[in-house]
C-alpha cells in the first residue's frame, strides 16, 4: 500500500513540476510578445501615461498585459458582457502600475476580475479604531479589492474614470490595493527595498496625518478626502492622482510624489524610469 502512495506522490510531484515549468515558459513568451497596433492605440487613448512611457517601460507593460489577459478571467455580473476593449482598458491600467518592476510578478494572487454594471450596495463596517466599528447597511461601492481574492469593478465607474483626468480612477485605485496587499496585508505599504522603508513611513505618515486634519477642519484638499479613512485608502487615492494628474501632484506634494515614483520605479509625468 505504501508503495502505491509513494508512486502517486512522485507522479503528482512530476506533474506539478512540469506544469510550473510550462507556465514559466508560456509567461516568458508572453512577456516578450509585442502588442498589436490596435491594442496599443486603445491603451494610448484610455491610459494616457502609457502613451508617453519610454520604449523600455512600454515593452515591459506590453508583456505584462499579455500575461494578465492570458491568466486572469473576466466575469461579467448581471447582464454585463466584458468586451475586449473593456478587458484591455482594465489590464492596461493594472499593468501600468507594474511598468517600473523588472520582475515577472503580474498580480500572481489574483485570478478573477468581476465587472458589475453600476455602483452596487451591500452591508459594510467602518473601523473607528480601538475595536469600535460602525455598521453601514447600504454602503455604496464603485470597486472592491480583496487580499488574495478578486478585484470587483463597476463598468459605470470605469467609464466615469476615463471621462476626464481629475484624480478619480477606480481601476488604479483597486489595483493599488492589490499592490499594497502583495505582502499579505492591506495597510498602505507595498513591498519596498529596505533602504526606502524609513523614508516611506515618515513621508506617508505625515501626509496621511495632514489629510486627516484638513478633512476634520473642512479644508479643501488636493487628494481625495476618502483617503483619510485608513492608510490603505490614503495609498490608493494617492496612486490614483499620481497616475492621473502627475504634474499637479508633483507641485502640491513634491516629497510624496518622489517617494511614490521611487517605489513604482518610474515617473508618470515624464514616462521615464526612476532608479
Ligand atoms: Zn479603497
Amino acid at each position: 500500500m505504501i508503495w502505491y502512495a509513494l508512486a502517486a506522490a512522485i507522479l503528482f510531484a512530476a506533474w506539478w513540476w512540469n506544469s510550473r515549468r510550462e507556465k514559466a515558459h508560456r509567461r516568458r513568451r508572453l512577456l516578450e510578445t509585442p502588442l498589436p497596433e490596435n491594442v496599443q492605440e486603445t491603451l494610448c487613448r484610455t491610459v494616457p501615461v502609457y502613451a508617453r512611457l519610454s520604449p523600455g517601460l512600454r515593452r515591459r507593460v506590453d508583456g505584462k498585459f499579455n500575461v494578465f489577459l492570458a491568466e486572469k478571467s473576466f466575469v461579467g455580473c448581471k447582464d454585463v458582457v466584458v468586451l475586449d476593449t473593456l478587458k484591455w482598458t482594465i489590464a492596461g491600467h493594472a499593468c501600468l502600475l507594474l511598468a517600473g518592476r523588472s520582475d515577472d510578478w503580474v498580480y500572481d494572487d489574483l485570478s478573477e476580475v468581476l465587472v458589475h454594471p453600476l455602483t452596487w450596495r451591500r452591508e459594510d463596517s467602518v473601523s473607528l479604531g480601538d475595536g469600535l466599528e460602525i455598521r453601514e447597511p447600504w454602503a455604496a461601492f464603485d470597486g472592491e479589492s480583496w487580499t488574495r481574492g478578486p478585484v470587483i469593478l463597476s463598468r459605470g465607474a470605469i467609464r466615469r474614470s476615463l471621462r476626464e483626468l481629475d484624480g478619480y480612477n477606480v481601476v488604479f485605485h483597486e489595483f493599488a490595493h492589490q499592490i499594497d496587499a502583495e505582502n499579505g496585508a492591506m495597510e498602505g505599504c507595498p513591498v519596498l527595498p529596505a533602504a526606502m522603508k524609513e523614508r516611506w513611513a515618515r513621508t506617508m505618515g505625515s501626509e496621511y496625518d495632514r489629510l486627516v486634519k484638513d478633512d476634520e477642519r473642512g479644508i479643501e484638499t488636493f487628494l481625495d478626502p476618502y483617503g483619510a479613512e485608513h492608510p490603505s485608502e490614503f495609498y490608493a487615492v494617492a496612486v490614483e492622482s499620481f497616475l492621473e494628474i502627475p504634474d499637479k501632484f508633483r507641485q502640491e506634494h513634491p516629497e510624496l510624489y518622489r517617494v511614490l515614483a521611487e517605489s513604482f520605479g518610474f515617473d508618470p509625468a515624464t514616462g521615464s524610469p526612476v532608479v
